[in-house]
């Protein structure tokens, strides 16, 4: 199938599962992952509407942002500090802020730059060690640390779940992030808005969006597989 079409029964399911979960309609926000994924397919997205493309490193974020300043990027990947500077005003949202330090740093080069970063804070949710993020135990206390900084702004979390044969078996994981969100956002700190929760991905949003999902992160089924593994 083409990329169109691929785009179209994508946002179809996401429509279906909208629906099915009593959520309203458009409320869920699709970030394509165009992760090592030529130009050329982004610039075919946007023209039939795509407008927010999700990459997980930097060089790529730099290379194609310059060929299209107008496309809306995210950073979805794990971030490192010294590579901070390059993303800050490139990408609209940082969904993989994975430590303290890393906001610090965020927070640093933005207030240089003149600007506030939106942020997500990652958890962990599934306890994979392989996994970067928060656990769940700590994000509270680590998202008001987070939340005195000057250049970030937090607005939700974002998890990726285990890849499990059966979607079935990470809804616990996505409810248990939607219930920590809830569960910050009853701090009332004027930095954290918390209505964002990113989560789902080709295997399993569908799931996520019935657990409260407001961005789904799809990449394969609408770009098709990567040439080489996802990290
Ligand atoms: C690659 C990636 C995705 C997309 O995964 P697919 O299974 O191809 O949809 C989503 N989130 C993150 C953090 C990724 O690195």
């Amino acid at each position: 199938m083409g990329l169109q079409e691929n785009f179209k029964e994508i946002t179809e399911k996401i429509r279906e599962a909208e629906l099915a979960a009593g959520r309203e309609p458009g409320s869920v926000r699709l970030i394509a992952v165009s992760k090592t994924k030529p130009v050329e397919m982004l610039e075919e997205a946007w023209s039939i509407g795509q407008r927010v493309f999700g990459e997980n490193h930097v060089q790529e974020i730099v290379e194609k942002k310059t060929a299209h300043p107008e496309y809306e990027f995210h950073m979805i990947g794990h971030l490192q500090r010294n590579k901070v500077k390059s993303v800050i005003g490139r990408v609209s949202l940082i969904h993989s802020v994975d430590s303290v330090r890393l906001a610090e740093e965020i927070s640093k080069e933005s207030v240089k730059a003149g600007t506030v970063t939106d942020i997500l804070l990652e958890v962990n949710a599934g306890g994979e060690e392989s996994k970067y993020g928060f656990t769940p135990e700590e994000t509270k206390e680590k998202a008001l640390e987070i939340a005195m900084l000057p250049g970030v702004h937090i607005k939700g979390l974002m998890t990726v779940a285990p890849n499990l044969p059966d979607p079935e078996d990470v809804r616990p994981v996505f409810r248990k992030i939607a219930q920590i969100a809830v569960d910050i956002r009853k701090e009332n700190n004027d930095n954290i808005d918390m209505y964002e929760l990113s989560m789902g991905m080709t295997h399993d949003f569908r799931v996520a969006i019935e657990e409260g999902a407001t961005m789904v992160r799809i990449g394969t089924a609408l770009f098709g597989a990567r040439a080489y593994p996802k990290e």
